[in-house]
């Protein structure tokens, strides 16, 4: 059977109701399930039957979910989790552990930096960063004997920043691990990095996913592309046998395309419990089967502003990855030929004054700490998020004290140009220059 297109699995992937059965993916709003028999449950337990017996570690609305976006993004297997966090903390612990070393993306979330940075760290997983316009001969030169992944986001949050997907599956290839891709901003209606060599995606599902601002969560999809078992002595955790579950191999029993989801759900999810709940999951599949809608409209939004605001003498400089003046624009275009998101970066001419002062005269845009909304929402990260830094150490970090995230939404674009125009005249007015 031909793929279907992406608008058809984002409606209809991951569930099929058995006739008279309900329409909708139910809310299996059970932490449990009920046996006939001890025998029966304890295959479950040994990993011999698959079926659900506790919900944190599997339950039947979540699956459906994850099906449906492993079924988007073109992956074999996929699992949910409480956030976008844990989806890249169980993605990249799954395979690493004390002892081992990433590579990653320099242009990444704050929170991933952090966790790749300081936490894994504290794990004894040791990292390197690397820019996101890396040579090859940069980036092969980041890896050791002991890396185990390599790790970046398509579009990063908030450097709009694209990554190099092939360069980077290509490095990560060269050296026997996989590419993990944070996915969110593009979400796989406008990228699916597998098609282009990664071998792992992760979802915060809590961005376009989810689209309403209505529940935090995260997704894993396996590409079941990458071979564990060529590279045995580099994943001892899917290759060899796991004493807790009777000496099974998990790239044996389950294959190419089911060992990374089966171990990150009956290991990582068992012993550290980063569920989703199945409401949050229903909310989520809600947000899913308008996405292929939502998304043209937010990126129409996006492109938009960031043509506006390049034209205002106000602003400084714009960072949005299909503005033909971006450096990442040829990028941008391969990647993501239908557009990539709707947030933009701009740098306010006047710095941290004429930002606050600009964010003040906001009238539809809300001050959030949030992007990937319908409503449309901005940040200055220099007096909230990053407020504790200097002006020097913002411009360090690539977030200088006049910079304002815009997440655009699903808005008539006319409104949110009104908005801006309005509240940029009136800081030139006040004489913020
Ligand atoms: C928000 C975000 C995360 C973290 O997701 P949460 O759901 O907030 O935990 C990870 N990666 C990217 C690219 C994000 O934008």
């Amino acid at each position: 059977m031909t793929k279907q297109g992406i608008g058809t699995r984002c409606v209809q992937a991951g569930y099929t109701p058995e006739n008279g059965g309900p329409r909708q993916i139910p809310i299996i709003q059970s932490t449990t399930f009920k046996y006939d028999t001890s025998e029966d449950m304890g295959r479950l337990f040994d990993l011999e039957e698959s079926g659900y017996f506790y919900s944190r570690l599997q339950n039947p609305t979540c699956d459906h979910v994850a099906a449906k976006i492993a079924a988007m993004e073109g992956g074999t297997a996929g699992m949910l989790t409480s956030s976008g966090q844990a989806a890249n903390l169980f993605a990249i612990f799954n395979i690493c552990e004390a002892g081992d070393h990433i590579v990653a993306s320099s242009s990444i979330y704050g929170g991933t930096y952090n966790l790749i940075k300081v936490t894994m760290a504290k794990m004894g997983i040791e990292s390197t960063f690397v820019s996101p316009d890396a040579s090859e001969e940069e980036l092969d030169a980041a890896f050791r004997p002991n890396t185990k992944a390599m790790f970046g986001e398509s579009i990063a949050n908030p450097a709009l920043t694209v990554l190099d997907i092939e360069a980077f599956a290509a490095a990560a290839h060269r050296h026997g691990v996989p590419l993990i891709v944070d996915n969110t901003f593009p979400t796989p209606v406008n990228l699916r990095p597998i098609e282009w060599g990664a071998d792992i995606v992760t979802h915060s599902t809590t961005k376009y996913m989810d689209g309403h601002g209505a529940a935090v969560g995260g997704a894993i999809v396996d590409s079941g592309n990458f071979d564990w078992m060529a590279h045995r002595e580099k994943f001892p955790g899917l290759t060899s046998p796991d004493a807790s579950y009777h000496g099974i191999i998990y790239a044996q029993k389950f294959g190419q395309g089911g060992a990374f989801i089966t171990k990150a759900t009956s290991q990582l999810m068992r012993d550290l419990g980063c569920v989703q709940s199945p409401q949050s999951a229903f909310y989520l599949n809600l947000g899913l089967e308008s996405l292929h809608v939502r998304m043209p409209r937010h990126v129409e939004n996006g492109l938009a502003v960031a043509q506006f605001l390049e034209e205002h003498p106000l602003v400084a400089k714009v960072n949005y990855p299909h503005l033909p003046s971006s450096p990442y624009y040829q990028r941008a275009k391969k990647y993501m030929p239908d557009g990539g998101c709707g947030v933009v970066s701009f740098e306010l001419s006047g710095g941290r004054k004429m930002a606050e002062a600009f964010m003040k005269k906001l009238k539809l845009a809300a001050i959030e700490t949030h992007v990937a909304d319908a409503r449309t929402c901005c940040l200055n990260p220099a007096t909230s998020t990053h407020r504790q830094m200097s002006d020097e150490e913002l411009i360090q970090a690539g977030v200088p004290a006049g910079l304002v995230r815009m997440s655009c939404g699903l808005e008539d674009k006319e409104d949110l140009i009104a908005d801006l125009e309005q509240a940029l005249a009136q800081c030139g007015l006040q004489g913020t220059l």
